[in-house]
């Protein structure tokens, strides 16, 4: 299958590395000019914790693909939310009728901007628990085992098919993809994990743990998720509240991943880039006033972090 990863960062390069050793024929896709001239010099370099591998994959800045175009039968978004309609604007020309895009983003609602540049039986909608790192231009680092997953599941009725076919493809390399009649389920639940946690731990910077161990912890988390359980509800998703708290919570085992800075503050604290948070936390006070269902918390962490962001003068 020939398939393009759009938006070659961190994740983009673990999806790109894993399906071309399972034999797919991947291309790159990128505008980081020093990113693109290392991968192009020395391959990508993947750290996965025990070994350092290079792979050869090319990559493209888009117009360089629409210049000369090839056929493409999946593409994988993989930038920030903020940065997905500038990317569907610059690859629109390469995707064609028998062309799958499937979104894997972080956040909520991504499927209103995709379906303004491709067609619904061609959209595929997921979420990934596999997590990935830059160390450098050019050099990926993969954490976290093993055991990520994905799932997916397709926008219109008549695309199971393709979203089988898809997650046929990416378990074939080692991404444990599998399609869910209710995709927009596990979409939530991520969300609820990334908007209980990822503004909070950037305002306090702290990390995972760190704020786990607050008195405060319990309330945010608790009051967060049952913003998000409110709102899907409305959505016809039915979401518990007590065991999507658990989940958050598992979160700030220091075993585990309570070492771990969200990617709201790597973003911002450590990259000075403006954030996911209208996709993570901003969606939901959106969606709450449509519905009249009271959200102050998504709002208010909304909002600080807009602050944040330009206090920082972040870009
Ligand atoms: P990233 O910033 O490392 O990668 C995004 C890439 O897209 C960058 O290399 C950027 O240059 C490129 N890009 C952006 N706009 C472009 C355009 N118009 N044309 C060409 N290239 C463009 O981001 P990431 O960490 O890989 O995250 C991608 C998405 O996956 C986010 O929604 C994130 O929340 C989600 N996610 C990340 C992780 C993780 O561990 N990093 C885990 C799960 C989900």
């Amino acid at each position: 299958m020939k398939i393009a990863i759009a938006g070659a960062g961190a994740m983009g390069g673990r999806f790109g590395y894993m399906l071309s050793k399972a034999g797919q024929d991947v291309i790159l896709i990128d505008q980081w000019d020093v990113h693109i001239a290392a991968i192009r010099e020395h391959g990508l370099q993947v750290n996965d914790g025990d070994v350092i591998e290079t792979v050869q994959l090319p990559i493209y800045r888009p117009e360089e693909l629409v210049a000369n175009p090839v056929d493409i039968d999946l593409v994988i978004l993989f930038t920030k939310s903020l940065q997905l309609e500038g990317m569907l604007q610059a690859i629109q020309p390469l995707i064609q009728a028998q062309t799958s895009v499937l979104c894997l983003l972080n956040g909520i609602g991504h499927e209103t901007t995709i379906e303004k540049y491709v067609s619904k039986e061609n959209i595929f909608l997921g979420c990934t628990m596999w997590t990935a790192g830059l160390e450098g231009p050019g050099k990926v680092k993969l954490p976290g085992g093993v055991n990520g997953y994905v799932v997916l599941q397709n926008l219109h009725s008549e695309s199971k098919q393709t979203a089988l076919r898809i997650a046929e493809v990416l378990s074939t390399a080692g991404l444990h993809a599998r399609y869910s009649d209710h995709v927009l389920y596990e979409i939530y639940k991520k969300a609820c994990a990334n908007g209980a946690t990822n503004a909070v731990c950037t305002l306090l910077e702290a990390n995972l743990s760190t704020f786990g161990e607050t008195t405060c912890a319990e309330t945010i988390v608790r009051t967060t998720v049952g913003e998000y359980v409110a709102v899907a509800e409305a959505e016809g998703v039915d979401l518990d509240i007590d065991a999507m708290t658990d989940f958050v919570k598992t979160a700030f085992d220091p075993a585990g991943i309570g070492g771990h800075y969200p990617s709201t503050y790597q973003d911002l604290i450590l990259m000075n880039r403006r954030t996911e948070v209208d996709c993570i936390n901003g969606i939901i006070a959106v969606k709450g006033e449509a519905y009249g269902i009271s959200t102050p918390y998504c709002a208010f962490v909304t909002e600080l972090i807009h602050c944040k962001e330009e206090i920082l003068g972040a870009i």
